[in-house]
């Protein structure tokens, strides 16, 4: 499970080690969120109205949702499902207080921080354009708080460059694999 603060390069940090580990899946996740351009239904997330988010909300679809900056996230527990149904292991992007609800409820959960300096963090954001400028200065004033809670993680990964970053990342996914690959033979 990966969390962080928005603008971190969790995204391109998870693409690039699901590429370099095939046995890992990515979950998508609904949000009442727009669509970005380029963005796919059900791709990246799948885009929900709200009234349908909170149906699901009340059937029990989720592991965990939140409302972040007045959108709606959620894992959806089918999404877990059908991805060990595939004999993989399940990746989950989340932002914190889900990232800690599921720590918390999920024994065995291995879960990684990844951070990034705060005004690298704003460059990014304001670089990817995708949110107002109203938009961006909540995010940032979220990451700056969330950065102060990396510690509650078992991990952390500092992105201040990708190439050693996705090389960290990919080391402590493989070490886990492994470990719980020895467990499960015991
Ligand atoms: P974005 O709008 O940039 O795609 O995502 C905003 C934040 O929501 C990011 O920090 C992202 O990791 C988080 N997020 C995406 N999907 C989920 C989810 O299913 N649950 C939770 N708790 N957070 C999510």
């Amino acid at each position: 499970m990966v969390t962080g603060p928005s603008g971190a390069g969790k995204g391109t940090l998870i693409a690039r080690l699901v590429e370099r580990l095939p046995e890992l899946e990515v979950a998508v996740s609904a949000t009442t969120r727009a669509q970005r351009p380029g963005e796919e239904d059900g791709r990246e997330y799948w885009f929900l109205d709200e009234p349908t988010f909170r149906t699901r909300i009340a059937e029990g679809a989720f592991l965990e949702w939140v409302d972040y900056i007045d959108k709606l996230y959620g894992t959806l527990r089918s999404e877990l499902v059908r991805i060990a149904a595939r004999g993989r292991v399940c990746v989950l992007e989340l932002e914190l207080e889900g990232a800690l609800r599921v720590q918390e409820d999920v024994p065995g959960a291995v879960t990684l921080f990844i951070a990034a300096d705060v005004d690298e963090l704003e460059r990014r954001l304001r670089e990817r354009a995708t949110e107002s400028t109203g938009e961006i200065g909540q995010r940032i004033r979220l990451a700056r708080s969330q950065l102060e809670q990396a510690h509650r993680f078992r991990y952390m990964v500092r992105n201040d460059d990708v190439e050693r970053a996705t090389a960290a990342l990919t080391a402590i996914v493989e070490r886990e694999l492994a470990f719980a690959g020895t467990m499960a033979a015991r």
